[in-house]
């Protein structure tokens, strides 16, 4: 089976855009997997001939913050089941937020890998931006863009690292 890669955080992040880049077409048929259950996406991503599936947990919308942080928590702990290697997904132009902190607190009794991902790096400015997810406490923050498909290369290296 192929490892599993888990892409977690608190919506808006950009969680489907960078899904949708890794797996470019390659939507899996839910049905194919036992499981699964539907308020999930999965797809097939590949990096230096290394296959995976990924999961977009974003699957779950509901309207207030209580709902809101309700979701995320249970998409955070699937995540954890379920995944061999988690990406947290945060923003930098929104900086780290209450939510962030409640994914990391969840994510910190995972026994599983967590490379950190700062999306919404735009351009070289916003590079500095990333330094302030080091409080998060998962190492080294992966500055990306989902809006220019830049530094998604570095950040599945460190993905597959952990296979
Ligand atoms: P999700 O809720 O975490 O799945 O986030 P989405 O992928 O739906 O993206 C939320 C919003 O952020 C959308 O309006 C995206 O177009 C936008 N977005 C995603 N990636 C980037 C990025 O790299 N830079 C900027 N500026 N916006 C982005
Ligand atoms: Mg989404």
């Amino acid at each position: 089976a192929r490892p599993i890669v888990a892409i977690v955080g608190r919506p808006n992040v950009g969680k489907s855009t960078i899904f949708n880049r890794v797996i470019g077409d390659r939507l899996a048929i839910v049905e194919d997997m036992p499981g699964v259950t539907r308020d999930r996406l999965y797809g097939v991503g590949e990096w230096l001939d290394r296959e995976f599936s990924v999961i977009d947990t974003g699957g779950i919308e509901i309207d207030g913050d209580n709902e809101m942080l309700k979701s995320i928590r249970v998409q955070a702990e699937l995540a954890i089941e379920e995944a061999d290697v988690i990406i947290f997904m945060v923003d930098a132009k929104a900086g780290v937020t209450p939510s962030d902190n409640e994914v990391a607190e969840i994510l910190f009794r995972a026994k599983k890998p967590v490379v950190l991902a700062v999306n919404k790096v735009d351009n070289i400015k916003r590079q500095d931006d990333i330094y302030e997810f080091y409080s998060l406490g998962f190492g080294t923050p992966y500055g990306i863009s989902g809006s220019h498909g830049t530094g998604i290369g570095d950040l599945l290296d460190e993905v597959i690292h952990h296979f």
